[in-house]
């Protein structure tokens, strides 16, 4: 049996310490404020920035929504994001992911100023990750490093085995890791017999996107699993990319979906955007 790591419940540990930091800042006239660009209707997006909104309000960091239209200029959205990069008042900027094609998203956060970019997307903050410099992490690699220090498990010397290469999980994760004295393997869609790298594995991250990739009979005994996956099964249903069934049996500790990854996400976009603020006012 695994132990499970119950990314809801240190997610709100995480969201009460903030909460107890803002107030201090409140009280010497300080205000966190994130701003947040939605482009288009994307249901899923429509959620996420609601809980991000919802997040913000318990904790008392000040939320502003900027809701552009679908057919939206590539320029309107650079002049908008040039607007709040300029605003006194706005301490972090996140544009929500996707945005309707033609639309160019790179273009878009290479605008936002590094130093509100609390996603942790700009170049300039992947660049420092890169190379071990202090900079905005972005939040769902943030929150796997968070979950695994928070119950002691320490990647140095471990086979760290992440699935999916993406430059908001897959990649960040990697980097963070091996920061850590990780032994970093990543694959992805070309990668050759899977099965038996993940076999490999101490640590095994997914990030795939795909609904029960990994099963029970592609890991090792005493495995760690970090599920970032979020998709719907056959019913509708959220799910990750492991086949929580028969990985739970094998697995020293798993994060289960929904109440893993995707809580911490949160928590540390709110960490992200009072670290900002503090930066900001120099405190
Ligand atoms: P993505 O589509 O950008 O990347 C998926 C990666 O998986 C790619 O690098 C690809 O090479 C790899 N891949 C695809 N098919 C593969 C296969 N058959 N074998 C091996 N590798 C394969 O996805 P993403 O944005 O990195 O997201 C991955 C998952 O994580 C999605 O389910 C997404 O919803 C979820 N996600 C969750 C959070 C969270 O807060 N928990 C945040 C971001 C993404």
């Amino acid at each position: 049996m695994a132990i499970i790591i119950d990314g809801k419940e240190l997610a709100k540990k995480i969201r009460q310490d903030l909460k107890v930091e803002v107030d201090k800042l409140r009280e010497k006239k300080v205000y966190p404020k994130l701003a947040v660009i939605m482009v288009g209707e994307d249901k899923a997006s429509q959620v996420y920035v609601r809980n991000k909104s919802k997040a913000c309000n318990e904790i008392g960091i000040d939320f502003e929504e900027f809701l552009l239209p679908s057919n939206i200029t590539m320029e309107k959205l650079l002049e908008l994001i040039e607007e709040l990069n300029n605003r006194k008042d706005i301490s972090g900027i996140l544009l929500q992911s996707p945005i309707p094609k033609p639309l160019n998203i790179r273009e878009a956060f290479n605008k936002i100023d590094y130093r509100k970019d609390v996603d942790g997307f700009n170049p300039i903050n992947v660049g420092k990750l890169a190379i071990g410099e202090k900079s905005f992490i972005s939040c769902t690699p943030y929150g796997v490093v968070k979950m695994l220090e928070e119950y002691n498990i320490n990647p140095e010397g471990k086979n760290v085995v992440i699935i999916g290469r993406s430059n908001i999980v897959g990649k960040p994760v990697g980097m963070l890791l091996l920061a850590e004295n990780g032994t970093v393997i990543t694959c992805h869609s070309k990668t050759k017999d899977i099965a038996s790298v993940c076999r490999e594995a101490d640590i095994l991250v997914a990030a795939v996107g795909i609904p029960k990739f990994i099963t029970g009979d592609m890991v090792s005994d005493g495995v760690v699993v970090i599920d970032v996956g979020i998709n719907r099964n056959e019913e509708g249903k959220l799910c990750g990319d492991v086949d929580f069934e028969s990985v739970e049996p094998k697995a020293s500790y798993i994060t289960p979906v929904p109440g893993g990854v995707g809580p911490m996400t949160i928590a540390m976009l709110m960490k992200n955007c009072l670290t900002a603020c503090k930066k900001q006012n120099n405190l």
